[in-house]
């Protein structure tokens, strides 16, 4: 394994990780998975190519609708991040359960029964199917086989992601996936004094406005099929925007300056209760379907 030494930022995500337990203690065994990997995820230096896009080019890709990153060649090294995967799943092997799952999926990786690189070139194309096929040809668990192999992505993603970002600025993109990644957003904020809304990837942090007081899925913007649903008094601070006409719900929290990349997960994991109240009243998660992951039963993390 790694040396690995814990810089401040991942000091910043710890500390905000134990707050987040301190305030909903059952949330203390995916936090502890979450901070067994953050260490690793910061040291990780998969020191990605830059990759080759021009602004002409951005701008038609995002007008047909299609991710920049999607069928581009980025030159990805294999070979770190199957050795951060191997990693991740040796950390979290020690700190989760069932520890079997884990074990497995970590000598899959090692011994390479499981090809990295076919296996990563469809999560960066969008193909979960193939995921969840490749996981049940090894008998492994697919959720977490997704969830490890988006993880050890995730360094490679966040420099993508600075590097295409200045590229699609002032290019629309009303859509409920990401136009780096390709990813389903993870949520949404209001961000600043203004309380301008911007969609979230938690894959590449990849950041972009959307309209307020319009559903995410479905552009529905009749006020009286659109709601609110929050826990006590915190309606202004993070609520879940539902919509009745497709059923779909986003989490949307107040932010002054946009949420750090890698800080997309805990936020996540804060808002957690509001999945439970929105999915309680019969709303679906936007986006969870565009990853295929509530089609393979999988989660998104
Ligand atoms: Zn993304
Ligand atoms: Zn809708």
């Amino acid at each position: 394994m790694k040396k690995v030494d814990h810089s401040e930022v991942t000091a910043g995500l710890v500390k905000r990780l134990r707050t987040v337990v301190q305030e909903a203690p059952h949330l203390d065994e995916a936090a502890q998975l979450y901070e067994a990997m953050l260490p690793l995820l910061d040291a990780a230096d998969l020191d990605p190519a830059p990759v080759s896009m021009t602004a002409d080019q951005a701008r038609e890709k995002m007008g047909k609708g299609i991710p920049l990153l999607r069928d581009l060649d980025v030159g990805l090294n294999v070979d770190a991040v199957r050795g951060l995967m191997s990693d991740l799943a040796r950390a979290l092997e020690a700190k989760g359960r069932p520890k079997e799952a884990y074990r497995r999926l970590r000598i899959a990786i090692e011994k390479e029964t499981l090809e990295a690189g076919g296996l990563l070139s469809h999560i960066l194309a969008g193909e979960y199917d193939q995921v969840a096929s490749a996981a049940d040809a090894l008998a492994l668990d697919p959720g977490l086989l997704l969830s490890l192999a988006r993880n050890a992505l995730k360094p490679a993603l966040h420099t993508w992601c600075r590097q295409l970002s200045p590229l699609a600025e002032g290019i629309p993109w009303e859509k409920e996936f990401c136009f780096v990644c390709g990813a389903g957003v993870l949520l949404a904020e209001l961000q600043g004094n203004e309380q301008a809304m911007h969609l979230r990837c938690g894959q590449c942090g990849a950041d972009w406005p959307h309209r307020r007081l319009s559903c995410v899925q479905c552009g529905n913007e009749d006020h009286r099929t659109l709601g609110y649903l929050y826990a006590g008094d915190q309606r202004d601070k993070m609520r879940a925007e539902v919509c009745d006409k497709c059923k779909g719900y986003i989490k949307v929290i107040a932010t002054f300056a946009p949420t750090p990349a890698g800080l997309l997960t805990v936020e996540d994991l804060a808002t957690v209760h509001l999945d439970y109240i929105a999915e309680e009243h019969g709303y679906c998660r936007i986006a969870s379907g565009q990853d295929s992951c509530a089609k393979a039963g999988m989660q998104q993390t």
